[in-house]
């Protein structure tokens, strides 16, 4: 009897414990308009990254049901201000994390401009399979209908949710669930600002619910990784945008640099006009890598289509944005210079 007593005892200590061990949901906040403060609640007009990111978690008070959730402030810029050093210090925090198993999932928030950007070089150079999930928001804490409680509320449940695990690194944006690699923002204003307009969303995020219908069309981590270190220098690519009767002075002008790669945002499946052939002959010459993308924001960009890139000395983006060819070709070119070397990596990842 008294033995019983002691169990009973014991047990209700213990259980409650039991019943709250929740996942382990890390923030690392960048900043964005998902920290941002307005002067009026009825105007677009406000300060990015402004919010620190225990005050935005007060936001949503229900979410210490789903995760034990602690907050790191990484930076606090408007991601417009974005940087390969702040890219770094995510990344090197965020393997760190996962390899002393301080959490089970990561969010990172982060604005919305260049979101894209450093979920896919995340994407490329995290090397667990843990979940990591960007988000943020159109409107600032301060407005009416701010969208940025609810979208972080689903970012931190899909971490939270051991179905993330292994699907590479995830933007989560009103109540979508999208792959970093295809993922692209598509409205300046609208709060349904992101979507894939190759691939479709891979799930939902609704209800307090996760659910996936599609997995990454690419492998992920741990496959995927390219390594780095706060050491590593990133080469210099640059972007060129192709249009009606363009010029080629900013071709010539990012050799006179010597740049290691120019992405060309061509019109089409990533064609250019004559003075950009010329201009790429000379680059390619100089041994500067190009690449052929599109800006046009779906499709992929086909190898010798109606230009013969064997000839030009070109490779091609396949269905990466100009934005997105470029990190891939800054990350690639810490590898290899080797053009069939690079050009794998842009059908493989
Ligand atoms: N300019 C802001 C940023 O990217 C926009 C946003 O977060 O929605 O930080």
């Amino acid at each position: 009897m008294k033995k019983l007593f002691v169990i009973l005892i014991i047990c209700t200590i213990i259980a409650p414990a039991w019943a709250q061990k929740l996942p382990r949901v890390i923030i690392l906040a960048t900043g964005g308009t998902i920290a941002g403060a307005g002067a009026s609640a009825d105007r677009a007009g406000y300060e990015a990254g402004k919010i620190p990111i225990e005050d935005l978690i007060g936001t949503i008070p229900s979410i210490k049901k789903v995760a034990d959730i602690t907050g790191e402030q990484i930076a606090s810029v408007g991601s417009q201000d974005m940087t390969v050093d702040i890219w770094k210090k995510l990344a090197i925090r965020a393997n760190q994390i996962f390899k002393n198993n301080e959490a089970e999932g990561i969010v990172v928030t982060h604005g919305t401009d260049t979101q894209e950007e450093t979920g896919y070089f995340l994407d490329l150079v995290l090397t667990s399979d843990k979940p990591v999930v960007l988000t943020g928001s159109m409107r600032p804490a301060t407005a009416i209908s701010a969208d940025g409680p609810k979208n972080l509320y689903d970012a931190i449940t899909i971490a939270a949710n051991p179905k993330s695990k292994g699907r590479g690194v995830l933007v989560s944006f009103n109540e979508g669930i999208f792959d970093a690699r295809d993922v692209m923002k598509l409205s300046t204003t609208k709060t349904n600002a992101f979507g894939s307009p190759n691939t479709g969303p891979v799930g939902q995020a609704y209800d307090g619910r996760v659910e996936y219908y599609a997995t990454s069309t690419r492998e992920v981590q741990p496959v995927k990784p390219i390594q780095i270190t706060a050491d590593t220098k990133l080469p210099r690519v640059d972007i060129v945008y192709m249009y009606a009767d363009a010029p080629s002075d900013q071709i010539d002008m990012l050799v006179g640099k010597k740049v290691d790669g120019i992405v060309i945002a061509g019109v089409g499946n990533g064609n250019f006009n004559k003075a950009y052939t010329e201009a790429v002959k000379r680059a390619v010459a100089a041994g500067v890598i190009v690449c052929r993308a599109s800006r046009t924001p779906s499709g992929r960009v086909v190898l010798h289509d109606e230009i013969n890139d064997d000839q030009l000395g070109t490779i091609v983006s396949d269905d990466l944005t100009p934005q997105k060819a470029r990190i891939l070709l800054m990350l690639g070119l810490t590898r290899s210079k080797d053009k069939k070397q690079l050009q794998d990596l842009f059908f493989k990842y």
